[in-house]
């Protein structure tokens, strides 16, 4: 079975808005064991509309379309659908009173051009939205499906899940299910991972694959079978095959992230952590800034600018401070310590490095091109302090995501009792 997106919208061409929708469906299409093998995305265009429609229809089983279902002149997905598969564009009374209805009880004002909602392809099975104005529909072409949904995300995403999907598993006899397992890691690459699992990377069900993000590299297990069980019962025995492999490297699964982590290990232990950031322009603060029973154990955290501002808040004394060697493994240690103290918290944690004198926007390119110096990590514990640096300079937005992956990984390293590097 073969599906296919079309996402419309002039602005989409234009860059104004991301084609998040295209990724999210992609995403739903696979838990069901469709393969989605294109995706295109159009203008307002009635014409190039109605064009990719029709190539859509001729290769593959299922076309989705997202936006363009709305009221305006703009809008002309329901027009492009009709002329794609040789229908008129009919009114459906009852979907047009469904449309006043929902108006009504919000006590919306409609517009003449509103009446446009209430046509729909002829014979389209109409696929009612109420969690909005644009209704959706489906349209039987030749043995192929087209299925129009509307642009706003929040409403795709409520028709997709409650509606689409059930009929395109009715629809296609899709019994399968498709699911997956992430293993997050820390501290070790992705080509030496690929050197530990390579040959779990050979297996056809489940399949495993890694995706590297700055600080992180995540190994992705997916299972296809009849039920939920069975596929989580092929993952289980390959995912322990990669925790022996790449046991302490592994910091968490799934939605659980390295702040996360690192507040629990916390939490269970019945320590608190204080922070000095002088690196990450707070995001290092973002990540243990957590609304759960764990977050109690995030002290507080100090983002500090500049060396001033070590002096003054910190009180660390001014021969420490010198311009010429700052930042200096020195200064995160007493950072660490002092921090430590403010808070009256078991651990403090200090990040000091050189990346804070970039202009706010410097990007990852501008950032690449620009030597650092490397940036200083220290961890005041009760037995003393740990020290440790990158092992390059750092910067950028993706400078800033690996900084604190190796900040918030002494954290975890410490608490488990592994070495530090
Ligand atoms: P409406 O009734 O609101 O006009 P519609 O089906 O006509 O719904 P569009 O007008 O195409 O949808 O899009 C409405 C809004 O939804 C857009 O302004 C945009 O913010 C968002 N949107 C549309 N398409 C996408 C997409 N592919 N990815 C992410 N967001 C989208
Ligand atoms: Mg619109």
């Amino acid at each position: 079975m073969q599906a296919e997106i079309i996402s419309i919208g002039t602005e989409l061409l234009l860059g104004e808005i991301v084609d998040t929708n295209s990724a999210w469906i992609a995403q739903r299409l696979t838990t069901i064991g469709l393969n989605l093998y294109h995706v295109a995305t159009v203008g307002d265009n009635l014409q190039r509309i109605t064009g990719i429609m029709r190539a859509a229809l001729e290769r593959s089983d299922v076309v989705i379309t997202t936006g363009g279902l709305g009221p305006t002149v703009d809008d002309m997905t329901r027009e492009a659908v009709a002329a794609a598969t040789d229908r008129e564009l009919v009114m459906d009374e009852e979907l047009w009173q469904e449309i006043v209805r929902y108006f009504a009880s919000r006590r919306f004002t409609m517009t003449e051009n509103n009446r446009k909602q209430g046509y729909i392809p002829a014979g389209a099975l109409i696929i009612h939205n109420p969690v909005g104005t644009a209704p959706a529909f489906a349209v039987e072409h030749k043995g192929h499906l087209i299925i129009s949904l509307p642009g706003v995300p929040h409403e795709m995403r409520y028709l997709m899940e409650n509606e689409v999907l059930p009929l395109l598993r009715a629809r296609f006899g899709l019994k399968g299910v498709i699911r997956s397992r992430i293993l997050h890691t820390c501290g070790i690459g992705e080509s030496a991972i690929d050197d530990r699992i390579g040959d779990l990377m050979h297996l056809s069900n489940p399949t495993v694959g890694t995706a590297a993000h700055p600080g992180q590299t995540d190994v992705r297990v997916a299972a296809r079978a009849d039920t939920e069980e069975e596929a989580l019962a092929l993952i289980e025995p390959v995912e322990q095959a990669i925790r022996a492999r790449l046991g302490e490297y592994i910091f968490g699964v799934d939605q659980e992230t390295i702040g996360g982590a690192v507040l629990k290990l916390l939490a269970d232990r019945g320590l608190r952590l204080a922070v000095v950031d002088h690196v990450t322009r707070g995001d290092l603060t973002q990540r243990l800034a957590a609304q759960t029973p764990e977050g109690l154990a995030f002290a507080g955290a100090l983002v500090l600018p500049n060396r001033d501002a070590f002096a003054q808040v910190l009180r660390l004394p001014a021969e420490l401070l010198q311009e010429q060697d700052f930042p200096r493994v020195e200064v995160a240690e007493a950072a660490a310590r002092s921090v430590c103290q403010v808070y009256g918290a078991d651990l403090g944690l200090a990040v000091v490095g050189p990346t804070n004198s970039g202009p706010a926007d410097t990007s990852d390119a501008a950032a690449a091109v620009v030597p650092v110096s490397p940036t200083h990590f220290s961890l005041a514990t009760a037995e003393g302090a740990l020290c440790t640096r990158s092992a390059q300079g750092r910067s950028g937005p993706s400078g800033r995501g690996w900084l604190i992956h190796l900040a918030l990984d002494m954290v975890r390293r410490h608490l488990l009792g592994l070495p530090i590097a």
